[in-house]
């Protein structure tokens, strides 16, 4: 746990006692301040008193007398509109902040050179968190990874000058972290999403641009025009911008040219890694990805030969064009997190040869976004209530059946491709629907197809649950 020192002796009221709220409660109280901490919900109150965390309502709190208002990044900051607390907080001019905001003024206060790479983006968070800090890990690094993935910031281990953070930030956590100031900062695309929290797409972007805008080195994807546009006023106000794309030969940056990833120095190209043979980083998007981890392990002084280990050995993220078995020619993908079209689409163009199984708890605009990729898909395997919408989007287009169960459709997937004589069919689980009429969440739904991979004869697994 990081205490957060820097509140030593300081009132200050929290609100959102969910995991991130405890962990953020006992960091304030570790360090020395005096913790007053709330939540709408009875059971949460409860819990955290149990915890030994001083609760009470802050409705009736004394707020003159406060020096910070930390708010859970889950509870909303402007829209639909703020939320109680925020009103009470404004109202006595009281600073609004979160986790990722202590953490950040922590390490100023206690080792500033301590390397700290941050992440955001629409999508590739994650992936590209993982990977950077399972780079740096291999490489030898004393790496903490958390934020928005796995571990609440404040657990991780107390700042140390050669102790490295690689953080994934939502922009819910960028919003409340005013002082942000990463080592290397990654924005790696921007698409409208979150609207209904953020408003507009520009207010969306400019919460986005504020961890960029705070780094020393600012890594941005220039491969959609809301990121383009932030980099090129970045540069104009001086401050250190690195351009990367998964597509276009920039001049000046990085940028993948197929599997390779190449540096431009005015104009001139050198060929620093590569990612031909390494199954865990397929398709474009994944590219983008790896050009980001590669630029911020390049910012914090690894050689390429770390970095090209490290890539090499990245065992992927469980749930996310996950490779999870093969037989024979047949590779079964576990891209359970792709709970809309949007999110199918990087696995569907990853793959030349498909065995797609689709459906759940359909959302808005169904499967039509994904039209142009159905050349890519030899049979489909309907699943759970979008069904009969899906069918009928499929049409003439796509063959498919109604399997109806996840275990039908994989049994009857593995059936049909082992008699495709492509060089490598996919069985693809990439729902592009939310899981909840048949699983509890994406991560279950991910673990049943694993296990019904499993248990067909002949399949040896690839890696393991995680
Ligand atoms: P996030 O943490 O931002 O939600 P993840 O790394 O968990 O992103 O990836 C979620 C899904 O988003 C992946 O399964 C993939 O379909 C898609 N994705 C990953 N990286 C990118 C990218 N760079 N650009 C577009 N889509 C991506």
């Amino acid at each position: 746990m990081i205490p957060a020192t820097s509140f030593q002796g300081k009132r200050v009221a929290l609100f959102g006692l969910g995991g991130s709220g405890i962990a953020t409660a006992r960091a304030l109280t570790e360090g020395g301040a005096e913790v007053l901490a709330w939540d709408d919900n009875p059971e949460s109150v409860a819990r955290a008193t149990a915890e030994d965390i001083a609760t009470g309502d802050l409705r009736g709190a004394d707020w003159a007398g406060i020096a910070s208002f930390v708010l859970s990044p889950g509870v909303p900051l402007t829209h639909p509109k703020p939320h109680w607390t925020v009103e009470l907080a404004r109202g006595a001019g009281v600073e609004i902040i979160g986790d990722i905001e202590l953490f950040a003024r922590e390490r100023i206060a206690t080792a500033p050179t301590a390397p700290f790479i941050a992440i955001t983006g629409t999508n590739g968070k994650s992936t590209t968190t993982a990977l950077t800090a399972h780079i740096l890990q291999s490489a030898g690094r004393d790496t903490q990874m958390g934020g928005n993935i796995g571990r609440a910031v404040m657990t991780l281990d107390p700042p140390q000058a050669d102790r490295h953070y690689v953080v994934e930030c939502s922009s819910y956590q960028i919003d409340l972290a005013p002082s942000i100031n990463p080592t290397a900062g990654i924005l790696l695309n921007l698409t409208p999403d979150h609207l209904d929290r953020h408003g507009t797409m520009q207010h969306y972007a400019s919460i986005k641009e504020r961890l960029v805008a705070g780094s020393e080195t600012a890594i941005i994807g220039v491969d959609d025009v809301y990121c383009a546009q932030i980099a090129d006023r970045l540069e104009r106000a001086g401050k250190q911008v690195v351009r990367i794309s998964k597509r276009l030969p920039l001049t000046e940056g990085y940028f993948a040219d197929g599997s390779d990833l190449m540096e431009a120095i005015d104009g001139r190209y050198s060929r620093i890694a590569f990612l031909e043979g390494i199954g865990s980083l397929r398709g474009q998007h994944n590219a983008q990805n790896a050009l980001a981890a590669v630029v911020a392990c390049l910012k914090v002084g690894l050689d390429l030969g770390e970095i090209q280990a490290g890539l090499e050995s990245f065992p992927g993220l469980a749930h996310r064009m996950e490779q999870v078995g093969r037989k024979g020619h047949v590779l079964f993908v576990n891209d359970s997190k792709a709970t809309n079209a949007d999110a199918a689409a990087p696995a569907l163009s990853s793959f030349p040869r498909i065995y797609w199984i689709a459906g759940g708890l359909p959302k808005e605009g169904g499967i039509e976004p994904l039209r142009s990729l159905f050349p890519r898909i030899a049979r489909a395997y309907l699943i759970g209530e979008a069904a009969p919408a899906f069918s009928a989007t499929l049409g003439e287009a796509v063959p498919y059946e109604i399997s109806g169960t996840l275990a039908a459709a994989v049994e009857h997937a593995a059936e049909d491709a082992a008699k495709d004589d492509s060089s490598e069919a996919v069985i693809l689980l990439s729902p592009a629907c939310a899981s909840f009429d048949q699983f509890k969440n994406f991560e279950i739904r991910g673990e049943a197809f694993r296990q019904a991979v499993n248990a067909i004869d002949g399949v040896s697994a690839i890696g393991g649950a995680r």
